[in-house]
């Protein structure tokens, strides 16, 4: 990806959550990545590995007990970290969108899409509105100053020109949601924009969802998981829909999931979280082709393919956060754990290209026949 389109760079961003007994927890522990214009990039792994929580600190929507105690997130090379909230609600909703994890629950039950999408527009377009209508105003203004001296018949035409500009000014979110739903493709938007949540399907309303995130034309969008909770037909609907809609307003896109299909079928970039950390990066070939961290085979075994005899589950489960300690995240579940993966914490090490991994198990393999390179890396890292 090209440097200059770079929107999004974080930099070993950390965060923690003060939970009950006065315990804290690291859900997003040291990660770095980038995201630029027309890049879909996804973050996948089980519940609990930290990818929505590394989400909401982008877009700085922490719980209370939540805080950012560490890196950097650059977005179009402006620091959000520590930003005035006044600045940052400028960012947060306008450049940098959020389909959040649960959209059917996102709408209030009593109004209509119309007056949730116009309540959007009021939001976040008040000025850009107000300004359009003062425009279709002064047209007004203009067009009746000439009608007095103009004929009868050309009197009758500006009067018809001035009735619809008074309709274009009264109507003009209306039309502007109506714009937005056919681009998300409901069917019949007009009946639609009139209904309550409760009268559309859910992949109807996760378009609407997605038709309220696209009001302010964001550069970045962040879908936290989807699909979740759609039939397989809605969810590639949705997934073709989201990369339409990125190849017209070329956006950025975050996708969150733990859905390797969407993965397969969205991104360009892939990175595998374990217990709050980046485990392996890629390219979605090479994480699909040739995945170097245990846990992103694992996690490929784990997911239906055509060819696929019998799926593997991977036993046990994810360590609890607050129970981390030295040594690989994912030692206890791991079938290939050595002696050091429960003495070291991993570090991140190159593979080729933005090829990325932090298994002990492909270290050791690659420099089998080279201990003093294998030596020299794990002092570089500070490992004796
Ligand atoms: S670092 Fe060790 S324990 Fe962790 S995944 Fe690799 S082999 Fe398994």
């Amino acid at each position: 990806m090209n440097k200059n389109n770079i929107l999004l760079e974080v930099k070993n961003l950390t965060a923690s959550f003060e939970i009950p007994d006065k315990k804290t927890i690291i859900p997003v522990n040291n990660i770095s990545f980038t995201i630029s214009k027309n890049e879909t990039v996804g973050f996948v792994g089980e519940s609990g590995s930290g990818k929505s929580s590394l989400a909401y600190c982008i877009t700085q929507l922490l719980a209370k007990n939540a805080k950012i105690i560490g890196g950097s997130i650059k977005f179009d090379n402006q620091e959000l970290i520590n930003l005035k909230l006044s600045e940052l609600q400028k960012i947060r909703g306008a450049k940098i969108a959020i389909i959040p994890q649960n959209p059917m629950s996102s709408f209030d039950p009593i109004y209509t899409i119309e007056k949730q999408m116009n309540e959007m527009f009021m939001n976040h377009l008040k000025t850009k509105i107000d300004s359009k209508k003062s425009e279709l105003f002064q047209k007004i203004k203009e067009l009746e100053k000439t009608k007095e001296i103009k004929s009868l018949d050309e009197q009758k035409k500006i009067s018809l020109e001035i009735l619809a500009l008074k309709k274009e000014a009264k109507n003009y979110t209306y039309n502007q949601s109506i714009q937005l739903l056919k681009l998300v493709g409901i069917n019949d938007a007009e009946k639609r924009i009139k209904q309550y949540p409760s009268e559309l399907s859910g992949g109807m309303l996760q378009r609407v969802m997605i038709a309220m995130n696209l009001i302010c034309e964001p550069s970045l969008l962040i879908a936290d998981e989807p699909t979740t909770a759609l039939d397989v037909t809605v969810q590639m609907q949705i997934i073709t829909l989201l990369k339409t809609l990125q190849s017209k307003m070329h956006m950025g896109i975050m996708i969150i999931t733990h859905d390797l299909g969407i993965i397969a079928n969205m991104c360009d970039t892939v990175h595998v979280m374990y217990a709050g950390s980046i485990v392996e990066s890629g390219s979605t070939e090479d994480i699909f082709q040739n995945p170097k961290h245990e846990y992103t085979k694992k996690l490929m075994l784990s997911t239906p393919k055509f060819d696929t005899e019998k799926l593997e589950s991977i036993s046990g489960y994810p360590p609890a956060l607050s129970q981390l300690n030295i040594g690989c995240a994912f030692a206890e579940r791991c079938e290939k754990c050595m002696e050091i993966c429960l003495k070291q914490t991993p570090f991140i090490f190159q593979i080729e290209n933005n090829h990325y991994s932090t298994c002990f198990k492909y270290l050791y393999e690659k420099y089998k026949n080279n201990h003093d390179e294998l030596k020299k890396i794990l002092n570089l890292n500070g490992i004796k």
